[in-house]
């Protein structure tokens, strides 16, 4: 359809591309999204979400078993993903939640299989700053009963962890969660915007398994694809 038209009929305009839309992607722009569930046929770990040959857990969760159990991550974190993510999280966009939101949700095979979801705290300091969690924003429309913002808090932020190596990352985040109650025997998700090295989620997952919980499962928008010096943790 002619963009003049389409936008006097449905009067939507693309994020991305600033052509008509009629949701807020347009239908190529959309088509565009760099999508990891399937008819991609990339492979990935189940642990960490990375690209591994087969499916296989790979040889970077062998060598060192992350404290979550599973990832699950909608997106590859490269254009035009990264940029909704960086809009709702640095820009204030929070009209991109739900879209974000959704293309989790469409991304989680069984949302029912956990007792608890929670969305990745930050510190009162920066939530105050921000004036938002993305992570609490992205939540809200996974369309699910079982949000729980508060049982988790993040006493300190971890300095910059740009061009930090993945232990250093660790370090960095090391004793930075604090579970208000017990976990005991749950099936706790933990709801991100972007992993990247995993130390953040990796951290709080054993927050969580030290509170009690039987299994942890990562729900990410974004997964990049390496481990370079994104400022993203
Ligand atoms: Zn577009
Ligand atoms: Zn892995």
């Amino acid at each position: 359809m002619h963009a003049k038209l389409a936008r006097l009929i449905f009067g939507g305009t693309c994020f991305v591309c600033r052509g008509a839309a009629r949701d807020t992607l347009c239908e190529s722009c959309d088509a565009d999204l760099p999508r990891l569930a399937p008819p991609s046929e990339m492979s990935l770990c189940p642990r960490c979400a990375l690209e591994s040959p087969s499916g296989a857990v790979c040889g970077r969760c062998l060598a060192q078993l992350p404290r979550y159990d599973a990832t699950i991550a909608a997106l590859a974190y490269a254009f035009p993903a990264d940029a909704l993510v960086h809009a709702l999280k640095f820009r204030g966009e929070l009209a991109l939640a739900p879209l974000l939101g959704k293309l989790l949700r469409e991304r989680i095979a069984s949302p029912g299989s956990v007792d608890c979801v929670i969305p990745v705290p930050l510190s009162s300091q920066r939530l105050r700053e921000r004036g938002y969690n993305q992570a609490v924003e992205i939540a809200r429309h996974l369309g699910t009963a079982k949000l729980a913002i508060d049982a988790c808090v993040r006493e300190r932020d971890a300095p910059p962890q740009a061009g930090l190596d993945r232990e250093a990352r660790r370090r960095n985040v090391r004793g930075a969660f604090r579970c208000q109650r017990s976990f005991a025997g749950e099936r706790v998700a933990l709801v991100d915007d972007v992993m990247t090295t995993g130390a953040t989620l990796d951290e709080l997952a054993r927050a969580m398994k030290e509170a009690g919980a039987a299994s942890v499962v990562n729900w990410v928008v974004c997964r990049t694809a390496a481990e370079t010096g994104a400022s993203h943790v």
